[in-house]
């Protein structure tokens, strides 16, 4: 799950890291108040979006006076932000933050993630922070510096010490550097954040960093513990077919192709989209029903693929492992009476009760092409998609 930067600044706030003082808001006259609340000479209006690189595509903006602050966030709320973390359609900007503008002395990068192969919390600074970084990472890799946190002893003193030298931090600002850098790794440790980024962390004119920019991601298997972060989801970056798919617990994620697949656990669902291109056909979506396919997921599972205008064919791949095959199949057939299913559908059934499952199946009188393995599925899949599309150039 993500959140917003004015969010993470919120709960960075919390564990001690300063940041500029800024005001969130949804509208352009209470950006202007914000500012005035916020009082100063010089103010930043910046894009709320889930997406980073905002100041590149135009979402962050400086203003030197009210009237500038009305401005800018005329224009930047409700624009069609396009950044390279975007789609290539963009995203509306429906929230604004108005923060305080700072006199940055040097840009830094402090980042955050969880290092699956070593098991431990990475954490990678750099001394070329600022909106160039993914370029500095493509680059030079070598200016960006990486320590691994034992998770028992957490982040030490004397490594982030090393850390802040590395990157060139002032000697005189190391001590609060320090602290910041522990109070940063707490922050990710206790809130089970999976990535928690500072870029830029800015060095001030009183020798401080704070951090300008922040962005935290979350681990969605621990949600459960973090009521307050759910609390912070907003619908509204989201994809609404992803949206509609988490209510009814199904792991959904659309893709360019067209053959759509309803898969049960993610390893097959993965396998199942390898064998689709290995038999020259485009997967239309990755779906993962879980365990319990009930008929009812496996409904809502089709609606969804449905929605993608895409799709030509839908393929089913199912091992009735604790589930019964016959189960699935009856789930399936109610499913494509429900939607009345106008693509040509695919099911591939293993496991328990098998011969039962391709039997209700076989007697449903619906158009369903029954395949013997997963190469046999993927190939009547892909097939379908051609026998559709060259009967429509007919
Ligand atoms: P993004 O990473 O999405 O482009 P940032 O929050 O990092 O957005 O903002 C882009 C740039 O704008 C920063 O690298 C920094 O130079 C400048 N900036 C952001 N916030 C402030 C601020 N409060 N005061 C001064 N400059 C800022
Ligand atoms: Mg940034």
């Amino acid at each position: 799950m993500k959140i917003h930067e004015y969010q993470a600044k919120e709960i960075l706030q919390k564990y001690g890291v300063p940041t500029p003082q800024g005001i969130a808001c949804f509208t352009v006259d209470d950006a202007v108040n914000a500012a005035k609340q916020l009082g100063g000479r010089i103010w930043v209006v910046k894009a709320q979006i889930y997406a980073g690189g905002r100041g590149k595509g135009g979402g962050v903006k400086i203003a030197r006076s009210l009237d500038e602050v009305r401005q800018r966030a005329n224009e930047i709320l409700n624009m069609r932000l396009i950044t390279h973390q975007t789609n290539p359609e963009g995203q509306i900007v429906h929230r604004l933050f108005i923060e305080q503008g700072v006199q940055i002395v040097k840009e830094y990068y402090v980042g955050l993630v969880v290092d699956r192969s070593r098991q431990r919390v990475c954490l990678m600074a750099s001394s070329a922070g600022g909106m160039d970084i993914e370029k500095v990472a493509a680059e030079t890799p070598q200016k960006i510096h990486k320590i691994f946190i034992d998770p028992i002893a957490g982040l030490n003193h004397q490594q982030a010490e090393d850390l802040v030298q590395k990157i060139d931090i002032p000697e005189q600002t190391w001590p609060q550097a320090i602290v910041l850098l522990q109070d940063l790794y707490r922050a990710f440790e206790d809130t089970d954040a999976s990535l928690l980024e500072i870029n830029p962390l800015t060095l001030t004119t009183d020798h401080r960093v704070i951090a300008l920019d922040a962005k935290m991601n979350f681990d969605d298997n621990a949600l459960f513990r973090h009521p307050d972060i759910v609390a912070l989801r907003d619908l509204d970056e989201e994809d609404p077919v992803e949206v509609e798919a988490s209510k009814h617990e199904l792991s959904y994620i659309p893709l360019d192709g067209n053959i759509g697949c309803l898969v049960n656990g993610a390893g097959l669902a993965m396998a199942t989209m390898d064998i689709i291109k290995l038999y020259g056909g485009n997967p239309a979506n990755f779906l993962d029903v879980g365990g319990g396919a009930t008929t009812e997921k496996v409904t809502e599972a089709f609606k969804l693929m449905l929605c993608n205008p895409k799709l030509q064919a839908i393929l089913v791949n199912i091992f009735g492992g604790i589930m019964k095959c016959d189960v699935i199949a009856q789930g399936v057939v109610a499913a494509a009476r429900d939607v009345q299913l106008t693509v040509p559908l695919v099911v591939r059934l293993e496991g328990t009760n098998v011969d039962l499952g391709k039997k209700i199946l076989a007697d449903s009188g619906l158009p369903i092409i029954s395949a013997d393995n997963m190469a046999d599925a993927a190939e009547k899949a892909v097939n379908a998609v051609k026998t559709k599309s060259n009967s429509l150039k007919e």
